[in-house]
């Protein structure tokens, strides 16, 4: 008889969660998913109410919670810049306390537990291409060390529940990562410059658009995540995920206007502080442990999430922000 797998999901409701939890279905588990709604939406996981299988909670994993699951993925965190500065307080008490919170529920439950980390935890890196050993450049004082610390500290409860409890943690480093379900309004720059072209309205570049992202289509994250969760015991992470194509923010831009079309132009806007100048991921331990590599090009996945904006866009969408 097939064994199916209880699988807690925080932040299910978001954009990298509703996918994971479509794809954990898909694949014959029981799905809970847990979200406050700050920033995902119950319109990210209206397809899957019907399904018996798959369970909504309302909880802010800030607090204590109480369940019965064979594994456990740890997203809730506002992710984008404007989300996570809106309430910085929150989003540290999100990613330490979420942390704390999950890690006391796996260990009460003896169940493995998977760690939405970010490659922020490099900061604005010295080294490049990023390589799980560096230890990162990260401001403790400026505007985003709310979550770049918040998800640092998380990694260390991770690393001390498993040398002290002897729990099994899989930690992944997410690089920049894209795709349908983003949230057309988080300032991301992707969902940015798609919304923008597809608006008609200026492209904005931050800075001289020099700087370089290395974007990632969410279908081949989120196969990171299970091939990650589904390692051997032994297999804790740091693993870098994301992929490693690196593009600057004017190629970027470009790309988007060839594809959309219309009358946009490009305009030039200040550079946000701290805003890293260079990211892409060394992902050589992640092959080598997990035999994952993306797969989706840029511009093929650039077309499929501007067909999702053009959809979206078409309707107000629910949004608790
Ligand atoms: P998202 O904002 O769409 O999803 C985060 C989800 O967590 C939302 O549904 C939100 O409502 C929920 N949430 C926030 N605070 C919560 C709380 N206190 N209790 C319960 N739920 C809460 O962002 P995303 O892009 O889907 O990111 C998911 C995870 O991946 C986050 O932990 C993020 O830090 C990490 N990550 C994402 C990227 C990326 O490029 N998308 C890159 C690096 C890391
Ligand atoms: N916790 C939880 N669900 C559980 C078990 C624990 O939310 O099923 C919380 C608990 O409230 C505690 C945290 O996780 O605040 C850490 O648990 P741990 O057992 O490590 O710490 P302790 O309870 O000993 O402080
Ligand atoms: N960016 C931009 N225009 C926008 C939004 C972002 O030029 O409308 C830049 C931003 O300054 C950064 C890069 O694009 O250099 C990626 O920004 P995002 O907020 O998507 O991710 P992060 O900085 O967290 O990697």
């Amino acid at each position: 008889m097939h064994f199916r797998k209880r699988v807690l999901v925080t932040g299910g409701a978001g954009f990298l969660g509703s996918h994971l939890c479509e794809r954990l279905l898909e694949r014959g588990d029981h799905v809970i998913c847990l979200d406050n709604y700050f920033t995902g939406t119950r319109d990210n996981i209206a397809h899957l109410l019907s399904n018996p299988y798959f369970e909504a909670i309302r909880h802010d994993i800030t607090f204590p919670i109480y369940l019965e699951v064979d594994q456990i993925y740890n997203l809730a965190c506002p992710a984008s810049p404007v989300h996570y500065q809106h309430d910085p307080v929150q989003t540290t008490k999100t990613s330490v306390h979420g942390a704390i919170n999950v890690l006391g529920l796996a260990k009460r439950l003896r169940v493995p537990v998977f760690q939405a980390s970010t490659s922020e935890v490099y900061g604005d890196p010295a080294v490049h291409p990023q390589v799980e050993e560096y230890w990162g450049n990260v401001n403790p004082i400026g505007l985003r060390s709310c979550y770049d610390e918040g998800k640092r500290c998380a990694e260390t409860l991770f690393f001390d529940y498993h040398r002290q409890h002897g729990l099994q943690i899989k930690v992944g480093r997410i690089f920049n990562t894209y795709g349908p379900r983003m949230h057309p309004n988080d300032g991301r720059v992707v969902s940015n410059f798609i919304v923008q072209a597809l608006r008609g309205e200026p492209i904005t570049i931050y800075g001289e658009g020099r700087q370089t992202r290395s974007f990632c289509y969410v279908s081949d994250l989120v196969e990171g995540f299970i091939r990650l969760m589904e390692s051997e015991p032994g297999v804790t992470g740091p693993l870098n995920l994301g992929n490693p194509a690196e593009f600057s923010i004017l190629e970027l831009a470009e790309m988007v206007l060839a594809e959309v079309g219309g009358p946009s132009r490009l305009v030039f806007k200040p550079l946000p502080s701290d805003d890293p100048r260079q990211r892409q991921p060394d992902i050589s331990r992640a092959k080598a442990v997990l035999g994952w590599e993306p797969r989706v090009q840029l511009r093929e996945g650039l077309r499929a999430t501007i067909a999702y904006f053009e959809r979206a866009l078409g309707r107000p969408a629910e949004q608790s922000l």
